[in-house]
């Protein structure tokens, strides 16, 4: 099946988006982080477009495994840790750092006293997802340092509210507590997801782990990806299959959902929920035709979406058709099906055919990795 839906890797736009998170955090070492198969965009070749930085962060372990084998050098951070022995025996054979957040994984380190890990401690100041909290703080310190398996310590937590407009009491809140348990040691900290590196500098301690700026969308409610100099990762693009001429009081699609007010000709587009596009994407979602800015009308169906052509210039068969990314922000897109861009990225299935775009990166590329 040659289904003309396909997501384009700009490997020369995740090179220049750590440049732009190296300008915002210059004293700094980058954590990149990409989980989730490096936000849908493909491990591999993420992960060489962003070799300069100074570690990677995912959470699944096959994962970490094969970005080791590919040659990766870097301290490459499991952020939730080891689920069972045997994975921490893993970490320990292919120097993968672990997150620790929790007494179980203590305990399992107690138990394994040959070789050696570096771990981040992760503390909850307020997230209330993973870490332990700050009563516990330091007997945990201390039966890390009591333990000879454990090599470099990192202190860690995550911001719950560094994205929101109002987030500002919260972000606080936490560095204060933070601050008030790790500032009287001399372990290296990490705290900065995107949005902390961008609103937040004094967040940034000695690791950032950016994720989501890394991809050229923006982490921001306030501020567009092209505001803050990122380029879109990933160009979604598919093409018109078919035309269909609506009169006045035409329906489109299942449940007749969108309804024609008068004679318009629309477009189908091969594009659907089970290639990723939200499903809940109302009419008006915003798509690109012909270079041309239009929306989406009626229901998203599982192969097909329908598009306005209306005022669109040569709109025909096989008119190309941008769903997110160069010229169509997918914060936009995200925006009004009402998820976020994180949510559409990881969302692409496997039937969209990923294509890396390598021309800056040739060079280097040569040389192995
Ligand atoms: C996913 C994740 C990040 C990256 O967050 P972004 O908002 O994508 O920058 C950082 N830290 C942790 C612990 C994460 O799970």
């Amino acid at each position: 099946m040659s289904r003309s839906i396909r997501a384009f890797i700009d490997l020369a736009a995740l090179e220049h988006n750590l440049t732009v998170v190296r300008r915002y955090a210059a004293h700094t070492r980058i954590m990149a982080v990409i989980k989730a198969d490096a936000y849908g965009h493909g491990l591999l070749h993420t992960a060489k477009a962003l070799r300069k930085a100074d570690g990677f962060a995912m959470l699944e372990l096959d994962a970490a495994i094969r970005l080791r084998d590919a040659g990766y050098q870097q301290s490459i951070l499991l952020l939730e840790g080891f689920f069972s022995v045997s994975e921490l025996a893993q970490c320990k054979k292919y120097r993968l750092s672990a997150v620790i957040h929790n007494h179980e994984q203590l305990a399992m380190l107690s138990a394994s006293k040959h070789g050696r890990l570096d771990v981040f401690l992760k503390i909850n100041t307020g997230m209330n997802r993973l870490g332990f909290a700050p009563e516990q703080f330091l007997s945990v310190l201390g039966a890390l340092k009591a333990n000879p398996a454990i090599g470099h310590i990192t202190l860690m937590t995550h911001f719950s509210s560094a994205s929101d407009t109002d987030g500002d009491q919260e972000v606080i809140k936490q560095l204060q507590c933070f601050n008030s348990m790790t500032t009287s040691h001399s372990y290296p900290r990490s705290l900065a997801n995107s949005a902390a590196v961008i609103r937040y500098p004094e967040t940034h301690a000695d690791w950032v782990r950016p994720g989501i700026m890394l991809y050229g969308a923006s982490p921001l409610t306030n501020k567009t990806a092209a505001e803050l100099n990122l380029h879109p990762a990933m160009t979604v693009t598919s093409k018109i299959i078919a035309l269909q001429y609506l009169q006045s009081g035409n329906k489109v699609g299942y449940s007749g959902c969108f309804q024609a007010d008068r004679p318009m000709l629309i477009g189908i587009v091969a594009g659907g929920y089970a290639d990723g596009y939200p499903r809940h994407a109302p009419t008006g979602t915003p798509v690109l035709v012909n270079n041309q800015r239009t929306r989406i009308l009626g229901r998203v169906s599982m192969d097909m979406l329908t598009v306005d052509l209306s005022g669109i210039k040569d709109a025909e068969l096989n008119s190309p058709v941008i769903l997110w990314g160069k010229g169509m922000p997918i914060d936009e897109v995200a925006n009004a099906a009402n998820t976020i861009s994180y949510e559409l990225l990881c969302a692409l299935t496997p039937r969209v055919t990923k294509t890396a775009q390598d021309h800056t990166l040739t060079h280097c590329a040569r040389g192995g990795l």
